[in-house]
């Protein structure tokens, strides 16, 4: 017999003390043991493109990410009650990005934690605990984040264990969804109307609504024209607040905007944000009005032991460094571009493909069995991922059908690496599953 490889018998190790609801990508996953810049290598030093990493946005083994954490760690870390300077710096940056008005911070260590601070803010705010949100999201494994995330392809029975502070309405997926095409806002607009009535008829409160501001898990589609800017008008109107949930989607990924809000023409009441912002390394922010920042004291005190420690706020500073001084957004807006004219015109030549979906480098190749019904492909993707392994690329499938490829690289990608990607899934895809 050959011998079993050492990436398997670790696997096994896994399993018995790694609690097992933690999924890990593919049955026979290849132990990685390193990375640099968009690419990972393996322990038989096989490289692999990571198309799949919305986390590592800088790239992997950045150096100068690396020097700056060593730095920090070396001089201070500590919980964030003390008075060091990081966390003035840190904060100071992050409003700077945000628009106007959006002048206070926390910094917490997740992107579940951010969105839990979120709807407690929103609670504080307003008195009320009722919260739309959309179908099809996810927010976070938190109780309160978990709460509003509706995905069944994360959770099979969330439709029927929400609470009933929890008010899902229709995903505004103008690709599949209930109403399609470009004019599909006021229909969809609607539904939050109709969802908002229920509730007003039921003399019940609003406390907002919280959703991502392009529609991330069912795989980088826009949310319909104008959709954003009717729905936070509505909810305002009844005393709510707008939560924008960026932890996916926004600090540069779109290209085009630096926050997903942007192409909505619309300011939240309170953003989070996180993955990205750490590069890998725990951190998270809430970004809001001083005014709803302000109400969490009829709760007490906030306090996150590790948020916005002295290491955090380095690690947060030189993410912002370096997409600064390596032009990362403008990179996500041009090798974005690029890439989905090469997935397009992919989609040509391979009617599976139905349609690509997404901006800058946050985009959705959707496999579908019919470009009429729309069946989605969900055993193609599967099998197509799966073959993308082999041939070096690491991808995965999204959306409540799991038939949505998810790109979502490094910031970094190259023009190169981009063809690479493109050329494998034409191989994958002309090779049939
Ligand atoms: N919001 C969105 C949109 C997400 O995609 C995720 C993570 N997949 C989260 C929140 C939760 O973030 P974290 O895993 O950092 O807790």
């Amino acid at each position: 017999d050959a011998p079993r490889p050492a990436s398997e018998a670790l696997l096994e190790r896994r399993q018995q003390n790694f609690a097992r609801p933690q999924k890990n990508y593919y049955a026979a996953p290849p132990q990685i043991e390193r990375g640099w810049r968009e690419h990972m290598f393996d322990i038989t030093g096989r490289s692999y493109l990571d198309m799949v990493n919305n986390v590592t946005i800088v790239g992997h083994g950045h150096p100068r990410l690396a020097r700056a954490v060593s730095r920090q760690w070396s001089l201070l870390n500590t919980n964030s009650r003390f008075h060091y300077a990081g966390v003035a710096e840190f904060s100071e940056r992050l409003t700077a990005l945000a628009p106007e008005g959006l002048d206070t911070v926390f910094l917490v260590n997740s992107g579940s934690e951010a969105n839990d601070l979120a709807l407690r803010l929103a609670w504080a705010y307003t008195g009320a605990k009722n919260m739309l949100c959309l179908l099809e999201g996810y927010h976070g494994w938190t109780v309160a984040s978990d709460a509003v995330s509706t995905s069944v392809a994360d959770n099979p029975r969330a439709l029927e264990t929400r609470p009933d502070w929890v008010h899902p309405i229709a995903s505004p997926n103008t690709y599949r969804g209930e109403f399609r095409g470009a004019d599909a806002t006021a229909a969809y607009v609607e539904t939050a109307h109709r969802a908002l009535d229920k509730l007003e008829e039921r003399n019940e409160q609003l406390a907002g609504i919280i959703c991502e501001s392009v529609y991330g898990n069912a795989g980088g589609i826009p949310l319909p024209s104008g959709y954003l800017e009717k729905v936070y008008a509505m909810v305002r109107a009844r005393g709510g607040v707008c939560i924008a949930d960026e932890v996916q989607v926004g600090y540069g990924r779109l290209g085009h905007h630096f926050w997903g809000f942007d192409q909505q023409n619309v300011v939240p009441d309170i953003i989070t944000v996180a993955k990205g912002m750490g590069n890998g390394h725990p951190l998270g922010a809430v970004i809001t009005r001083r005014d709803i920042a302000e109400a969490f004291e009829k709760e007490g005190y906030f306090f996150s032991s590790a948020g916005g420690s002295p290491v955090s706020c380095a690690v947060g500073m030189a993410v912002l460094d370096i997409m600064e001084d390596e032009a990362l957004q403008e990179n996500a807006r041009t090798v974005g571009d690029y890439l989905k004219e090469r997935l397009e015109s992919l989609g040509e030549q391979f009617p599976l493909i139905g349609a690509v979906h997404g901006m800058g480098l946050y985009l959705g190749v959707e496999f579908v069995r019919d470009r009429e019904t729309l069946a989605p492909a969900t055993a193609e993707t599967a099998a197509i991922c799966r073959r993308l392994l082999d041939l070096g690329v690491i991808m995965q499938p999204t959306g409540d059908h799991l038939n949505v490829l998810k790109i979502k690289p490094p910031l970094c990608l190259t023009k190169d690496s981009a063809d690479f990607f493109a050329e494998m899934l034409g191989k994958a895809l002309a090779e049939g599953w």
